[in-house]
């Protein structure tokens, strides 16, 4: 085959794993993973999906920080003419590759079939753990400040805590990064009471996942860390039985 045609072999595409548990990962998502001749991505969620990558593919594994690295690897291959699969814990379209894809095809002016396969996302599968919190307009925000200026990161935290959005708290700490869920505690307490539920879901659909009921001035005293994502209730959100719960507005219009 001429190099023109291994050309017009190659394609990538950015899988979206889930929260880690086999059963909730998309059909199309395993589809891709059986179909690939290389699969590239970070080795905790290469190690997650182990059992569902093709005896034959090429893998290659690398650790956390190399996204740009990944995702030009996994560009360059596809352009050699590979089928290539990129994975991504979650959704790949929140905070993870599948934007970095596109950045870096653009400058490249690359021109690849490049499908993006979604995935579970952390606010899916730990919103079900919870109960139903999500029920109403709801934001999410990272608090990690590693490539988002901490300014803007505490303005966007400051709109949707004056506004009632239930809020998603992605990255909200790490081993360095301590402070951030303190100073986002703290706006929140400006605009919400402190008997505000609050879930904590940690390494959700993994085998050592833990779930945590608490309020926004109690919320400090748990274990939180990077597989950690909290959700931050609205005026209206109630717990019951261990369930975190936003009413839509049922009640109110049908009274319930
Ligand atoms: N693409 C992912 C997000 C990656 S950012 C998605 O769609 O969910 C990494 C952050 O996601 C973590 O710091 C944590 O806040 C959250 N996260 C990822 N997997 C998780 C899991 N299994 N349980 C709870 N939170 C998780």
């Amino acid at each position: 085959m001429t190099t023109a045609q291994n050309r017009i072999k190659g394609s990538l595409a950015v899988v979206g794993l889930g929260p880690g548990a086999a059963d909730l990962m998309a059909p199309r998502a395993r589809a891709a993973l059986e179909a690939a001749e290389v699969v590239v991505g970070y080795r905790t969620y290469l190690d997650l999906v182990r059992d569902c990558l093709n005896p034959a593919s090429e893998v290659l594994a690398s650790s956390m920080m190399q996204e740009i690295d990944r995702c030009r690897t996994a560009l360059a291959l596809a352009g050699q003419g590979k089928k290539v699969a990129l994975v991504c814990g979650g959704d790949p379209g929140i905070y993870a590759m599948a934007g970095l894809v596109f950045e870096l095809a653009q400058a490249a002016d690359a021109d690849l079939p490049i499908d993006v396969i979604p995935g579970i996302a952390a606010l899916n599968a730990c919103a079900a753990i919870l109960g139903a919190p999500l029920m109403h307009d709801f934001a999410a925000i990272s608090l990690s400040d590693l490539m988002t200026p901490w300014e803007l990161i505490e303005r966007r935290l400051e709109a949707v805590a004056a506004a009632d959005f239930v809020v998603v708290l992605y990255n909200p700490k790490s081993k360095k990064r301590t402070d951030q869920i303190v100073r986002a505690r703290e706006i929140m307490l400006a605009h919400r009471s402190p008997t505000t539920p609050v879930g904590i879901v940690s390494g959700a659909a993994r085998e050592h996942e833990t779930v945590r009921l608490t309020t926004l001035d109690r919320m400090l005293g748990e274990e939180i860390g990077m597989q950690t994502t909290v959700i931050v209730g609205n005026s209206q959100t109630f717990v019951w039985r261990d369930r975190m719960v936003t009413p839509r507005g049922y009640g109110r219009k049908y009274g319930l």
